[in-house]
């Protein structure tokens, strides 16, 4: 395994900075966007905090045509809302637009261009055993249900915030795989890798990389034994190929709570753990997530 440091996690984005939007003087003074990081490339989860001259009852927005959904702060003036830019994103500036309605029932809307740089990816080759790439019927069928088990999961979306404060690494180790590696399976299949590695032992604790609810937690075929955590506002994070789950669906979890242990069930060439961020069917850089300071 590769072993790489944290600066090879971002590159600096090619010249795709933030264009104010054109806008009245009335729509500039009712919202103030700012966003983390500030330097945005695609496979980054971004946070925006919205602020708004007059008391919001409601605040939502389009990104990247995905809805985000805002929680404020109790006076309804500060609004945080997690987003992401896939993998897939072109460098470009996209649109963030805003639809809020003021406590005194008025209508506000605003725009805000926002750029989104190109990461910097990896590439390496890898080999797995031989199930994994060609499955039997048996196997097929596994994966299969499998398939049908995380739709089905993954179709609910929690508008409702849930994760509160930083997010915090599951383990303390280091990382064996950064996320958007490409990967080559026994000189074949292709695939991009849409998580991080950490090179632990079997059964080193795992712990929540923020509050939420269990979403899934059982063994799936590639995934090894899964928990998926559900943060609210569309994100959700998973952990693979744990060797114990301490966790049942529906169970609230606070931030840094022990979920599991980690091993090597599941598509693994050994024991490590590998930990993913979704949001809204989009897979994001954990790495990112981990560095944000966040309210
Ligand atoms: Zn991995």
């Amino acid at each position: 395994m590769i072993v790489l440091a944290g600066v090879l996690f971002h590159s600096v984005p090619l010249g795709a900075f933030e264009i104010p939007a054109p806008m009245s003087k009335a729509k500039a003074a009712d919202f103030s966007v700012r966003y983390e990081p500030v330097r945005l490339v695609n496979g980054s989860p971004i946070v925006f905090h919205v602020t708004s001259t007059e008391a919001l009852s409601s605040l939502s927005g389009k990104w990247l045509n995905h809805d985000v959904f805002f929680s404020s702060d109790p006076r309804g003036k500060v609004w945080y809302g997690i987003a992401g830019a896939s993998l897939e994103t072109r460098p470009g500036n996209y649109s963030l637009e805003l639809k809020g309605v003021t406590t005194a029932g008025k209508d506000l809307s605003f725009q805000k261009r926002i750029g989104v740089g190109k990461g910097k990816y990896h590439s390496i080759a890898a080999s797995v055993p031989k199930q994994y790439t060609e499955p039997n019927a048996e196997q097929l069928q596994k994966i299969d249900q499998d398939k049908a088990l995380k739709e089905h999961a993954f179709a609910r979306v929690s508008p409702e915030r849930e994760w509160t404060g930083s997010f915090h690494p599951p383990v303390k180790a280091q990382i064996s795989d950064v996320f958007g590696t490409s990967r080559t399976f026994n000189g074949k299949t292709q695939s991009v890798h849409q998580g991080l590695d950490y090179a632990v032992p079997e059964s080193t604790p795992v712990a929540a990389l923020n509050s939420g609810t269990v979403l899934l937690a059982q063994p799936l075929f590639f995934e090894g034994d899964c928990v998926v955590l559900d943060h609210g506002q569309g994100l959700l994070t998973l952990y693979m190929h744990l060797s114990k789950i301490d966790v049942k669906e529906g169970d609230r979890i606070t931030s840094g709570q022990k979920i599991g242990l980690s091993g090597g069930t599941g598509r693994a060439t050994g024991p490590h753990l590998h930990v993913a961020v979704r949001w809204q069917g989009v897979y994001l850089n954990p790495a990112t997530l981990l560095s944000l300071q966040l309210p």
